[in-house]
């Protein structure tokens, strides 16, 4: 029982005192965050705050230098491994901005993929039954996976947001973790995470519950800034968004 407890319980995912420098200029400036199974937290924050930044780090992309900390995927400090052992791992970056690539189908994006992370084959026709399943599952439109990958449009419309909480809502269980990193508040309409926290300045500056993101909606970053007596960084003044 107590072993059960303990298992579902266990932080799939924790980052502890992470120190990140990209061409040497410290962008990550010591971020803790533990995510459990079947927990969903919202990582919120200004453009230049260091979102994307953690998320190429916990991928393993290594023009990124971890200066100190360390992040562990169950259980295990996975700070030296290659971005395709994190993904064999289970370790998964959804795309906010998919790659183009000419030529490339999602479908056979997905069963090269598939393949790779399983390391097992399957054939064209037996991979496409079990997709299908799973976009049924998700409310995908057939028509999607045969796009290529250079067609994709990177603004969500409100339904395709709904979208994206469903299939969210529809895999979170006890062997799923989810981080979603967003600048806007308005995706937390459709789902509700676990804990809400607010990066500034390569740092978390506040994390609470669902009831953050209201509390955020009605302040603005400017006024949590203000709140929490904090400067606005060059990075987040000049505002590129990546
Ligand atoms: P966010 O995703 O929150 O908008 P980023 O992680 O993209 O923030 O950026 C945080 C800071 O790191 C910014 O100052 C940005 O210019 C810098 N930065 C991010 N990636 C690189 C890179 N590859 N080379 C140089 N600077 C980078
Ligand atoms: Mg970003």
């Amino acid at each position: 029982m107590a072993q059960t407890a303990t298992r579902t319980k266990a932080a799939m995912l924790e980052i502890e005192d992470l120190h990140v420098e990209v061409e040497g200029k410290e962008i990550l400036k010591g971020i803790d965050l533990a995510v459990r199974q079947g927990e969903v937290h919202a990582l919120m924050g200004p453009n230049g705050s260091g979102k994307s930044t953690l998320a190429q780090v916990l991928m393993g992309r290594t023009s990124y230098t971890i200066t100190q900390g360390t992040v562990r995927f169950r259980g295990e400090d996975i700070t030296k491994w290659t971005a395709d052992k994190r993904a064999q791992q289970g370790l998964f970056l959804a795309f906010q901005y998919p790659t183009e690539i000419p030529g490339v189908s999602v479908v056979n994006f997905l069963r090269s993929a598939f393949k790779a992370a399983k390391g097992e084959q399957i054939s064209a026709l037996a991979f496409r039954k079990r997709l299908k399943e799973k976009m049924n599952l998700l409310g995908v439109e057939d028509q999607m996976v045969n796009r290529f990958l250079d067609e994709t449009d990177s603004g969500l419309d409100i339904d395709s947001l709904k979208a994206v909480a469903t299939g969210i809502q529809q895999l979170i269980g006890p062997d799923l973790g989810v981080l979603l990193i967003t600048h806007y508040q308005r995706i937390l309409n459709y789902i509700t995470p676990d804990r809400i926290h607010v990066m500034m300045d390569g740092k978390i500056v506040l994390s609470g519950g669902p009831e953050l993101a209201h509390e955020l909606e009605q302040k603005g970053y400017e006024g949590l800034r203000k709140d929490l007596g904090l400067e606005e960084s060059p990075a987040e003044r000049s505002g590129v968004p990546r």
